[in-house]
C-alpha cells in the first residue's frame, strides 16, 4: 500500500540521524528518509544492529535524534516528551503484573492518567475485545497461554487509543508454533482496529508476511522500501537479495558462465528445478551434463549436489556448479517421492525460467564484495 498522494503520512522521518558516543563511536541510524501511510502495516526488516530499535525509540521519544525530525500525522513532535506523542509502544519483554487481573492490567495506564472509571470501565472492554480476550478479564497472568499474555500486552497499549502503534519484535520470545500463529492474529486485529502499525523484526519471513510495505535496514541505513512481493521478487541491492530469502548469488566468472552476461545475478530457490543426469534429455543425441547450456528454451547449469535436506513439506538441494558458484533449490514435496530422488554427490542440472533472473544491481558499496562472496561489504568503499 502506497501512501496516498495528498493524504499525510502517520510517520515521516526526515534525514533522520542517531550517533552515540564512546569509544568508537556509533551512527546507529545514518540520515534515514521514510513515510508511513495511516492505516499501514508497516515493518522495519534487518538484521540485529541494524538501527530499528533506535528509529522506533526516536519515533517514540525515548531517545534524541542527533539530527533530523519526526512528524506524526504532519506535526512535528521531535522536541516533544513521549506522553505527549499519539503512540504507543509494545516490546517483547512485555512485563505483566503478576497480582493483578487481565483487565486491571490493562487498565493500569488509564488509572495513572486519572481517565474517569466509568470511561476507563468502557475502554478496557473495547481493547479486551479488539484482542479477542474478552472473556478472559477476571484472570490472573498466570492463567494465560503465552499467546494470551502477548495479547494483553497488546490490549494495555490498544486501550490508549493511539495513532500509532510501535511494535519491537513482540513476537521475539514466543516458540516458532506460536509465534506463526500470533502473526495471524496481528495482523487480524491491525485490520480490525485499522491503526497504523511500525513492526520491527529481524525474522524477514514474518515481514513478508505481515507487511503493507517494508523497509529493509542495514548497517543504519536502509536499503529497499517497497511491499513484500517488490523487496523479494525485485530486491535493489546484494544485500536485499540476501538478506531477504536464501540469496542464490551468481557473481562474476559463474554469471559469466551461467548467465551468459556480466553483473550479479539472483534466482530464488523456488524457481530452479533440479534435474537428476539420468533424467536430463539431450535432443540432439550427445550428452552433454558437464556443460551450461539451453534445453528447450530455458537456461540450465549443471553440477553436483552438496546436500540434500528434506524439510517436511519441502526439499532443499545445494548444487555446487560447475562453472563455480553455489545455488540452493527448493522443491515442494507434493507428491510420493520417486526411488530415484537425487543425493548427495549426484550429478544434476538445474533448470529455469530466464524470467525469474533478477538483476541486482551493484551498488558502488556492494559491488567490491558482491564479485566474490556476495552481500558482505568490505567497508566504506563509496569514494574510491
Ligand atoms: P537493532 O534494533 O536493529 O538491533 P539498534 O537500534 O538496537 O539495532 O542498535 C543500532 C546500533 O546502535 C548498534 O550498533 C548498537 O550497538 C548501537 N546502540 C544502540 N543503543 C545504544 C546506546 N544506548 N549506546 C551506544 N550504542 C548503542
Ligand atoms: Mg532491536
Amino acid at each position: 500500500m502506497q501512501a496516498p498522494t495528498g493524504s499525510t503520512p502517520a510517520i515521516r522521518l526526515t534525514r533522520l540521524r542517531k550517533e552515540f558516543t564512546g569509544t568508537p563511536p556509533v551512527v546507529a541510524v545514518d540520515d534515514i528518509d521514510l513515510e508511513i501511510a495511516q492505516g499501514e502495516f508497516f515493518s522495519m526488516l534487518g538484521p540485529s544492529g541494524s538501527g530499528k530499535t533506535t528509529v522506533l525509540r526516536m519515533i517514540a521519544g525515548f531517545e534524541e535524534p542527533t539530527s533530523g525530525t519526526v512528524e506524526l500525522a504532519g506535526a512535528d513532535v521531535t522536541r516533544r516528551q513521549p506522553y505527549d506523542r499519539d503512540v504507543n509502544t509494545v516490546f517483547q519483554d512485555y512485563a505483566l503484573f503478576p497480582h493483578m487481573s487481565v483487565a486491571e492490567n490493562v487498565e493500569y495506564g488509564l488509572v495513572v492518567k486519572k481517565v474517569a472509571r466509568a470511561e476507563r470501565r468502557t475502554r478496557v472492554a473495547e481493547a479486551l475485545e479488539q484482542v479477542r480476550l474478552g472473556d478472559h478479564g477476571a484472570r490472573r497472568p498466570a492463567q494465560l497461554s503465552g499467546g494470551q499474555r502477548q495479547r494483553v500486552a497488546l490490549a494495555r497499549a490498544l486501550v490508549n487509543r493511539p495513532k500509532v502503534l510501535l511494535l519491537d519484535e513482540p513476537l521475539g520470545a514466543l516458540d516458532l508454533k506460536l509465534r506463526e500463529q500470533m502473526q495471524v492474529e496481528l495482523k487480524a486485529i491491525q485490520r480490525d482496529v485499522g491503526i497504523t502499525f511500525l513492526f520491527v523484526t529481524h525474522d524477514q519471513e514474518e515481514a513478508l508476511t505481515l507487511s503493507d510495505r517494508v523497509a529493509v535496514f542495514n548497517a543504519g541505513r536502509i536499503e529497499q522500501v517497497g511491499t513484500a512481493h517488490e523487496v523479494y521478487e525485485s530486491p535493489s541491492t546484494a544485500f536485499v537479495a540476501g538478506f531477504v530469502g536464501t540469496s542464490n548469488l551468481l557473481t562474476g566468472e559463474a554469471a559469466r558462465a551461467v548467465i551468459r552476461r556480466d553483473g550479479s545475478f539472483a534466482i530464488r530457490p523456488e524457481k530452479l528445478v533440479v534435474v537428476p543426469e539420468a533424467g536430463v534429455a539431450h535432443p540432439d543425441g550427445h550428452p552433454d551434463g558437464h556443460s551450461d547450456g539451453h534445453h528447450d528454451g530455458h537456461p540450465e547449469a549443471a553440477g553436483t549436489l552438496e546436500e540434500v535436506v528434506y524439510g517436511g513439506p519441502v526439499t532443499r538441494y545445494v548444487v555446487a556448479l560447475d562453472a563455480g558458484g553455489r545455488l540452493t533449490a527448493l522443491e515442494q514435496n507434493s507428491g510420493a517421492r520417486a526411488p530415484s530422488a537425487p543425493r548427495r554427490g549426484d550429478r544434476v542440472t538445474l533448470r529455469w525460467d530466464p524470467a525469474h533472473v533478477i538483476d541486482v544491481p551493484s551498488t558502488p558499496a556492494a559491488a567490491p564484495a558482491a564479485a566474490t562472496s556476495g552481500p558482505t561489504r568490505t567497508g566504506p568503499s563509496r569514494n574510491s
